[in-house]
C-alpha cells in the first residue's frame, strides 16, 4: 500500500495479516526486508510466483488527465524496471485490457483505477489470493485511488502523483514484498508525516506530489526482489549478517537493523522477528558493513507489523562497535547489537 504523506490511518488488508504470520513463525523467511509470506500445514511459505512471467490485465477505464492506454504503459514500464534487475528472475506480459475490476477473487490479476473516497489516505492498494494448499501466489490486483490527481507525464506534473512512482511500489508488493523502513520523515503538527527522504520505493509512505523519485529501485529494493527470486549467480555471490539485538541482555522484537556497505554505500534494513532478537540480512555484497540497530519511529508500525505485535521502539539507535564482514557464499560471525533504553 502507498500512503500520501498525509498518512493518518490505515486500514487493515490480507496482504499485511499474511505478512504478520510470517514475521512471528518463521524466522526461515526473515530477509533483507519483510517478505510476505502465509501458513501452510504449519509451515510458512514465501509469498512468490513460482512461474513467470506474470500474466496481467489493465481495466479499460481512464480517468481525468489519465488513458487506459497511458496508465497502461506506464504499468508496463513499472514491471519492467523491476525485471529489469539482472541478479532477479523476474518477467511480466501484459495481457489485455478488461473491464473487470481489480481487488475480485477471479483468477486474473488485473490492475486499474478505483474511486474510494473512504480511503482518503490511501494511494493505492494491492491484495493477493494464494493457493490454499502449496501458499504460492495465483492472483493479485493492484488499485489506485482515483480520488487524487494522477499523472503519468515524463518529468512528472506540479501538485499530482506519479503514476509510475506509486504502481512500482504496488509492483513490488504484487511480486511478494513487504514494506522497508529505510526512510525518513518527521510529524506534521497537523497530523501524518511528511517524507524527508527515502531510500527504498519499498517505504509505506509515499513522496509529495510532483516527485518522480521512487520510479527508480534502491539497494534495498534491490535486494528484496533478489532475495524473493534469485538467480543462481546472486546466490553465488551475496552474502548475509545474521545476529540478535538486545536490550538489557533479553533479545527484542520488531529492531530495524540497516547494514551500510562502506565502499558502495548501499544500504539493506531487516528487523529481528523472533522473541529472542535474531536477525538475518540477506542479498548483500562481500564487503565491510557499518551496523546500526533503530526503532521502528519514521513510520507507523501498522505498515509492518499487526496490532498484536510486541514491537520494542523504547531504545536509543545504536551502532555496533566493531565493522562485520560479509563473506561471499555465507554469513560471517553471528553479531549480537545490544541497545540501550531511550
Ligand atoms: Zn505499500
Amino acid at each position: 500500500m502507498s500512503r500520501s504523506p498525509l498518512q493518518v490511518r490505515r486500514r487493515a488488508f490480507a496482504a499485511f495479516a499474511m505478512l504478520i504470520a510470517t514475521a512471528a513463525a518463521a524466522p526461515a523467511v526473515v530477509s533483507a526486508y519483510l517478505t510476505l509470506g502465509t501458513t501452510v500445514n504449519g509451515r510458512t511459505v514465501m509469498t512468490r510466483w513460482t512461474s513467470m512471467p506474470v500474466k496481467y490485465f489493465v481495466t479499460n477505464r481512464s480517468i481525468p488527465n489519465v488513458t487506459a492506454n497511458q496508465f497502461q504503459t506506464v504499468v508496463a514500464q513499472s514491471f519492467s524496471t523491476w525485471s529489469a534487475v539482472p541478479t532477479a528472475t523476474v518477467s511480466a506480459t501484459f495481457a489485455g485490457f478488461v473491464n473487470a475490476e481489480p481487488v475480485r477473487d477471479d483468477g486474473a490479476t488485473v490492475i486499474g483505477f478505483q474511486r474510494h473516497d473512504e480511503l482518503e489516505r490511501t494511494l493505492g492498494v494491492t491484495s493477493f489470493t494464494l493457493d490454499r494448499t502449496t501458499g504460492e501466489l495465483v492472483e493479485a490486483d493492484i488499485f489506485l485511488n482515483s480520488l487524487f490527481d494522477w499523472s503519468t507525464a515524463a518529468g512528472g506534473e506540479t501538485s499530482k502523483y506519479d503514476v509510475q512512482s506509486i504502481v512500482t511500489h504496488e509492483v513490488g508488493h504484487l511480486l511478494g514484498l513487504g514494506h522497508s523502513l529505510l526512510g525518513e520523515t518527521e510529524l506534521r503538527p497537523t497530523g501524518g508525516r511528511r517524507v524527508l527522504g527515502k531510500r527504498a520505493v519499498m517505504f509505506p509512505i509515499a513522496y509529495a506530489v510532483g516527485t518522480v523519485l521512487d520510479r527508480t529501485l534502491q539497494d534495498d529494493d534491490v535486494a528484496g526482489i533478489s532475495t524473493t527470486y534469485p538467480t543462481s549467480q546472486f546466490l553465488h555471490d551475496t552474502g548475509s549478517i545474521a545476529g540478535k539485538v538486545t536490550l538489557d541482555g533479553a533479545g527484542i522484537f520488531g529492531a530495524h537493523v540497516v547494514a551500510f556497505n562502506t565502499k558502495t554505500q548501499a544500504m539493506v534494513g531487516a528487523f529481528s522477528l523472533t522473541a529472542d532478537g535474531q536477525f538475518v540480512i540477506d542479498g548483500l555484497t562481500p564487503g565491510v558493513y557499518v551496523l546500526r540497530a533503530e526503532p521502528l519511529d519514521d513510520a507507523d508500525i501498522a505498515s509492518f507489523f499487526d496490532a498484536n505485535s510486541k514491537v520494542e521502539i523504547g531504545f536509543k539507535t545504536t551502532f555496533h562497535p566493531k565493522l562485520v564482514t560479509v563473506p561471499r557464499g555465507g554469513a560471517g560471525h553471528a553479531v549480537e547489537i545490544k541497545v540501550t533504553r531511550k
